[in-house]
């Protein structure tokens, strides 16, 4: 590859910078994809990359993926992200998280960072004594910000309920099956409120004592972390791991409805035709899953309270149903519909 304009992901990006800083050891690739909407905000992702390339290519899809989804939050932000590239041990220090707070700090606003895999609230403190563009951290007791989780998890049930109403024409989960994929932060918060409406769980993590809790806790049974996504059911609800639908596991998917908070359900694109193919209800994961980065924008923003994020939150399954009504109409994927109006959003349709 000899620059990023030659990698499959670069997309007009904005802004491509190049952090080093050679006395913590520092290194970092922070991308902008958009400020079209506002500023470009979206997590920093802490990660052993086996080349240098492959954090290049990272950081480019993700900035890309932040911008879809946060206009189609209908969010005043735009998409940006970046990759901080940790040793083989992920050694993490002091000084490196400072390091790159002043790099944050010296794009000027451009760019808002908060959590994302391998950074922690800890970090992000780090990070906010060099910044202020930076979301995600510690707030009092009844204010907008913390925890994204349970943000996420009500608007995938929400989104859940709308899929359910068009799929299968109920206005409620009682009664309903869901497989339910991961028993963590996202998972939880949505199996106690689908349980609470009379929805029946079956549950699967590779941590067997988390689904087991999670099981007892909402009267659930445990299965297989290699059974769940062939279980029949009314809704495969995938809160775990992205790329989780590819050609075999399609073709073994025995419910109606696949609607989840993980990231990047889909491995390709073709994925997207092939579960449509099959007539399969999908809800597209960055749309559904929203929940967390609108309270993460109104804390940054500070544009309202926490009825005003429950609010923007329950737009979500409007949102849905405007994309499967023109998914029906037209027999483009939901997945395609969603990223059609996204960069319409970003002015770039
Ligand atoms: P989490 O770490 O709390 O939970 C994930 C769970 O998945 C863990 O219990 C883990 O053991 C389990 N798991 C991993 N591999 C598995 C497998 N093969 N089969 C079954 N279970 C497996 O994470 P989370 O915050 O609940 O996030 C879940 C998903 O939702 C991720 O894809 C994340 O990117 C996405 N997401 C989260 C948020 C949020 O606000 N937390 C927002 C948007 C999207």
């Amino acid at each position: 590859m000899d620059s990023p304009w030659d990698y499959p992901d670069f997309d007009a990006h904005e802004l491509v910078h190049f952090v080093t800083d050679r006395k913590s050891g520092l290194r970092a690739v922070i991308a902008v994809h958009s400020t079209h909407l506002g500023p470009g905000a979206g997590g920093t992702r802490f990660w052993h990359y086996a080349k240098t390339g492959d954090a290049i290519a990272d950081v480019l899809r993700l900035s890309r993926g932040m911008s879809y989804k946060n206009a189609m939050a209908g969010l005043p932000l735009g998409g940006g992200k970046a990759v901080i590239l940790a040793d083989a041990d992920r050694t993490k220090a002091a000084d490196m998280f400072a390091a790159f707070g002043r790099a944050v700090d010296g794009l000027g606003g451009r760019y808002v960072t908060a959590e994302d895999v391998g950074i922690n609230v800890a970090d992000m403190v780090e990070i906010s004594r060099q910044t202020r563009f930076v979301a995600g951290l510690p707030v009092a007791e009844g204010a907008v910000g913390g925890d994204p989780g349970p943000h996420t998890s009500y608007g995938v049930f929400l989104g859940v309920k709308a899929a359910v109403k068009r799929a299968l024409g109920k206005d409620s989960l009682s009664g309903l099956h869901i497989a339910l994929q991961g028993a963590g932060s996202v998972a939880g918060g949505f199996a106690r409120r689908a349980a609470r409406e009379g929805a029946r769980l079956s549950i699967a993590d590779i941590d067997a004592a988390r689904a087991q809790a999670l099981a007892g806790e909402v009267g659930g049974v445990v299965v297989a972390p290699d059974v769940i996504m062939t279980l029949e059911a009314d809704v495969l609800s995938p809160n775990a791991l992205g790329a989780i639908l590819n050609e075999q596991s399609i073709a073994a998917l025995n419910v109606p409805i696949v609607a989840g908070g993980a990231n990047n359900q889909l491995a390709t694109r073709a994925d997207g035709d092939r579960v449509q193919a099959r007539g399969i209800l999908y809800a597209p994961d960055y749309v559904i899953n929203a929940g967390g980065i609108i309270n993460v924008s109104t804390e940054y923003v500070g544009d309202g309270d926490q009825a005003k994020v429950r609010e923007r939150v329950e737009a979500i399954p409007g949102r849905l149903e405007e994309i499967w009504a023109e998914s029906a109409a037209t027999g483009v994927t939901p997945a395609e519909v969603a990223d059609a109006m996204a960069r319409k959003l970003i002015g770039r349709g």
